[in-house]
């Protein structure tokens, strides 16, 4: 690979330019990235660490810029996804500590960013299968909440996750990091909820919501005749009428002691492995999915 020295043209295809300027444009540009307005104009997000790059290359998520430190020059694996960058006809950056740490907003950066074209499996594409759960979320707030309950579903087999409704963005650079990756590997679908109600009634699947106020202890539920959606509420709010109403039956987890709820992603770890439990096993787990 060749090199180009820090300056104000767009690099040539095929080379890895250095960058050791905030005030270089194609940097402002990533920095602009952790507004969400960006983001979905430019249709594209950050993920942080050599992993996660080499996960999603994997999935073959799209790359459009490479950054990595100069530290990590040479190294095999960066040397590697450097490559298939430009190979994509994607940009590769070599950036000082000081840029990184601009961009990532850490002082401890990871040595490697990618930014990737974002993606939502549309819902009309979703034909559920029988053995299949997905997680719905009513506008869900909290990045740290969301990125992991997708992490949480994609470990314990689920096939999506859905949005619903106005929620914190799945490729914000919080949410991103919370997922540990599982961003990549897992579908993630968004609807109005009026959509995402017509959509379970034409699906089969059974909507199973958690609340409050449910009257069905969740370990009575039979999870393995149709597939399923959990319904999970907002952090705040809990579900609206309108989705409760929609759903086939309300589940609650019991509780003891003085807490009002769970936490919004303990509730949907503990749905899931319920839901999936005659689907997961310690021996296979390349089975249950
Ligand atoms: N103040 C909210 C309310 O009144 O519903 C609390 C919402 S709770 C933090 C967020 C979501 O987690 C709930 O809407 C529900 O989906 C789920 N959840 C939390 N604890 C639950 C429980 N014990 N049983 C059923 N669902 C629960």
């Amino acid at each position: 690979m060749s090199f180009e020295r820090d300056d104000r043209r767009a690099p040539r295809v095929g080379t890895v330019k250095e960058v050791t300027s905030l005030t270089n444009p194609i940097i402002k540009d990533i920095r602009a990235l952790s507004q969400k307005k960006h983001r979905e104009e430019t249709g594209t997000f950050m993920a942080e660490g050599l992993k996660l790059v080499i996960d999603a290359l994997e999935l073959n998520w799209s790359i459009r810029t490479l950054i990595y430190a100069k530290a990590a020059k040479g190294k095999a694996q960066v040397e590697k996804v450097a490559a298939k960058t430009i190979a994509s006809g994607g940009l590769v950056l070599e950036v000082s500590e000081k840029v990184l740490s601009a961009i990532t907003r850490r002082d401890n950066p990871q040595m490697v960013v990618g930014v990737f074209e974002s993606h939502y499996r549309p819902l009309a594409d979703i034909r559920p299968a029988n053995t299949e759960t997905y997680v719905a979320l009513d506008r869900v707030r909290d990045p740290g909440n969301l990125g992991t309950i997708i992490r949480t579903a994609d470990a314990a087999g689920a096939a999506g996750v859905i949005l619903v409704g106005e929620t914190t963005d799945p490729f914000s650079l919080e949410t991103v990091r919370a997922t540990m990756g599982s961003v990549f590997a897992l579908p993630v679908s968004r609807a109005e909820p009026r959509a995402f109600l017509d959509w379970a009634g034409k699906s089969g699947a059974e909507i199973v919501a958690t609340h409050l106020a449910g009257s069905v202890d969740y370990r009575t539920i039979d999870y393995t005749k149709k597939p399923v959606v959990l319904l999970m509420g907002n952090e705040q709010q809990g579900l609206p009428p309108e989705l409760a109403e929609g759903a086939g039956r309300l589940a609650r987890i019991p509780q003891q002691g003085r807490a009002d709820s769970l936490n919004l992603a303990v509730a949907t770890g503990v749905m899931l492995y319920e839901a999936r439990r005659h689907l997961l096993s310690l021996d296979t787990p390349e089975k249950s999915r």
